[in-house]
Parts: C-alpha cells; structure tokens; sequence
C-alpha cells in the first residue's frame, strides 16, 4: 500500500430523530446560526421543523440562506458569505442534500478568507488549502449521495464562466451530521437513482485505480458496491422502506469518507467530465450524468490501458457476478461493464446524452469536453481530447 495519513474527525449521529442533537451541538457555539437549505424539500420531509425545533430548544437566533439550487452557484455562496460576516453567525448549518452542504461549505471558506483575497480565483480555481479557524459546519442530511457529509470537499458552479469545480480541503470537514434515514422517503425515484449512481461512482473512482496491489481498501470498495446495488433495488422496490433507506444513507457516507482510497490512488475523471456537462446545463442532475459517462469511462480506460483490464475483470466477477471460467481478462472487462450498464437500463437511468437533454453535434461536444473538470486519471490521463473521445461514445449505450 502507498503511505497514507487518515484524519476524519467528522461526528455521526444516525438514526430516526438524531436532529434533536443539533440543540447540544448549537449550544456549543458562540452567536447566531446561518440555516442554509435548497427549494424548500426540508419543509415537506420534517427536516425543516426538526432543526427549527431543536435551535429554538438552544435559544438560537437563526439567519436562512434559502433556495441554493441543485449543482449550487457561487452568486449563491457570495450571498451566504455577506449574511454569514452581517450577523456575525458562530454555526453554519446545512440541511439537504449534497448542494447545500457544498454551498454551505464555501460560505464558511468565503467568510474565513481576507478581504482582499478572491473565493474563486484564489481558492477554488487555483486548489490553495483552506484557512484553519473556519465557521463551525453542521450538516442535516436529506439526499444519500455525495458523502459530502462526511468529507473534504465541495463543488460549486460560476455560471459566469460556466465552470463546475471541486475543492479539497481539510477545514472543510463538517463538525458533525445527522444522518436521519427517514428524511430519505420523500425521495422521488429519480433523485433516488442519482443517489445511487452518484455513490456508486465514488466507489469506482477509488476502485478503479493502481495500484493494483493486495489491500484492504479494494476488498472494502467490493463490499460496498455490493452493498449499495442490494439498497437500490430495495428502495425502488418500496421507497417507504426504513432499512433500505438507512442502508443507502451509510452506504453513501461510506463511499465517500476516504476510507476506501488509503493507500491508493484515485481517478475523479468521470466526476469531471460530468462537471462539464452540468457546468453548460446546470439543469442536468448530477447523478443523470454520471450515469450517461461512467459506463463509457469504463470502456475507455480499461481498452486504453493493459494493467487496468485485470482490475476491471476482478470488478466484473466480485460486483457484477461475472463466471470467470473459460474466458479471458478482457472478454469478463466488457462483460462487466455491460452488465453495470444494463442495471442502470433497468432501474431507469439515462444511458445517452439525448436522454438528459444534451445536444451531441461536434461543437457542442468540444464545448463540453473543454469545460470539463481536469482531474487528471490514474490508469489512463484523460485531457480534454481524451474527454472528447469518452464523451462522443455517450450518444449510444455503451457498446462493445
Ligand atoms: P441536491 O442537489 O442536494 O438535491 C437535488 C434535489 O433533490 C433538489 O431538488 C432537492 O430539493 C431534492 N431533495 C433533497 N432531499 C430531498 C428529500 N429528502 N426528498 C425530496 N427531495 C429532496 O442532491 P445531491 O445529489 O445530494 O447533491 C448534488 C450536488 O452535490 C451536485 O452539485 C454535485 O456536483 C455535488 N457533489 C458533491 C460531492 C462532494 O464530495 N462534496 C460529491 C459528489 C457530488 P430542494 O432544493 O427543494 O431541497
Ligand atoms: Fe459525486
């Protein structure tokens, strides 16, 4: 294994009515608190009432930040930004889903960064760490998905430019989430999938990486990704199901802690082929995406690449159950990634950009492939002429 240092200080209260922990945790702080949240979900799923409940317990002032958007703006972050220096707020809490965290996330980096630095340019765009000291961050999670709960990072899109970015650093980390599963029912099937996909992407861009040593990490992601399809089928079945709700709540958390890359590498590039996407149509779900690009990553890398395609056939086998016998590396690789790609089918995801309403024509996908997110790769670079070529087999299901 590579050397590693593993820090996640991040506390988890999970299970039904953990929001009431938000009171203790508030108390604990100094001033008001910015209540950050999206279109208004918190107020239909209880999420809303819960924390209200519990700041006012605390004897909380609270200051909202109210409508950040799915795939949230900076214009959003700026506005949190001015609220959180106006009121002096001594807590951030986010209640949501992936985009309020984020956005909740950045507020705190803009409110700790001097007045004569630049949130985006000296910051997001150019990956210097993040300050110590930040405005504390809690979370009350309503979407399983990102693992923004219990991570680093947070991404932000400035529509001026029609860049979607991400940023890593450690005084992102949250304080402390509430994973209740049951804000998790009023999921339609759609966020639900995106959910999923989103999750499982991470697994695979922690997986899917050299080296290819024996190690712990890689037999975790395998428990996982198993995991993770055994929820989804679940909560398509009944989404009012508690245990499949709260699996998919940890399942989620799990992927995305870090856990499962210690001592790895790891490969964001199809995150940042869909940062492009969504970037040039922000109406596009994060999760719809991933689901029309992974698939079509998968084909490229382990083709493009020798030493990957014994690591794609061990995905086929352990994730997907693929029979091994008789067959070679690479027919067991595409044999795989058609069966991920036949799942997806099933359980309703979009499989083509057409299906996610982005045009294909060649310069719409050279506009796509030159906002995409450069992450770089671990078995195979992928610059924007590699993106391109990835992003130009997303007209089709993938296809061997
Ligand atoms: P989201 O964008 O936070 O929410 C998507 C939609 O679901 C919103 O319309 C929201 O409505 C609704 N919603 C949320 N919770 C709900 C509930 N319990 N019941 C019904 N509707 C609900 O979704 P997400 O997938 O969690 O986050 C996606 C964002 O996270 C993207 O910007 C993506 O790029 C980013 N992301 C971040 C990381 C990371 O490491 N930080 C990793 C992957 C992706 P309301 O607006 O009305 O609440
Ligand atoms: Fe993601």
């Amino acid at each position: 294994m590579q050397d590693f240092i593993f820090h996640n200080p991040v506390k988890i209260y999970f299970g039904k009515g953990q929001a009431s922990h938000v009171a203790e945790e508030a108390a604990a702080c100094e001033g008001p608190v910015l209540l950050v949240y999206g279109g208004g979900s918190i107020k239909r799923n209880g999420a809303y009432d819960d924390v209200i409940r519990a700041l006012a317990a605390a004897g909380k002032q609270v200051v909202e930040l109210a409508g950040v958007t799915p795939n949230p703006r900076l214009d959003k972050v700026l506005e949190g930004v001015a609220l959180a220096k106006e009121h002096g707020v001594g807590l951030i809490l986010a209640v949501g889903g992936g985009s309020a965290i984020d956005c909740a996330k950045f507020v705190a980096l803009g409110a700790g960064i001097g007045s004569d630095e630049d949130l985006w340019h000296d910051y997001i765009e150019s990956g210097r760490p993040a300050p110590e000291g930040l405005i504390p961050l809690g979370v009350v999670l309503t979407t399983a998905a990102t693992g923004s709960e219990m991570g680093d990072s947070a991404v932000v899109t400035n529509t001026a430019i029609a860049r979607k970015m991400g940023y890593t650093s450690f005084p992102l980390m949250p304080r402390f989430s509430v994973l209740d599963p049951s804000y998790l029912t009023t999921l339609g099937r759609d966020q639900t999938n995106y959910g999923f996909v989103d999750m499982f992407c991470h697994v695979c861009e922690q997986y899917l990486s050299l080296p290819s040593d024996d190690n712990l990490s890689d037999e975790l992601a395998e428990a996982i990704m198993r995991h993770i399809l055994r929820s989804w089928r679940a909560c398509l079945a009944d989404p009012s199901d508690y245990t499949a709700r709260s699996n998919a709540m940890w399942d989620s958390t799990m992927a995305l802690n870090r856990i499962i890359s210690r001592g790895k590498e790891t490969d964001w590039v199809t995150h940042g082929i869909e940062h492009g996407i969504s970037a040039v149509h922000p109406e596009v779900a994060h999760g719809a995406g991933l689901a029309v690009v992974h698939p079509h990553w998968m084909k490229y890398v382990y083709r493009a690449t020798p030493e990957a395609t014994g690591r794609f056939a061990r995905f086929a086998c352990t994730v997907w159950g693929v029979d091994p016998t008789g067959r070679t590396e690479a027919e067991m690789a595409a044999e795989g990634i058609e069966r991920y790609s036949d799942f997806l089918a099933r359980m309703g995801c979009p499989r083509t950009l057409a299906e996610i309403g982005v045009p294909a024509d060649d310069a719409h996908l050279d506009e796509l492939a030159a906002h995409h997110d450069a992450m770089g790769g671990s078995y195979q670079h992928v610059g924007t002429a590699e993106a391109r070529e990835i992003l130009a087999d997303c007209v089709e299901p993938v296809a061997f």
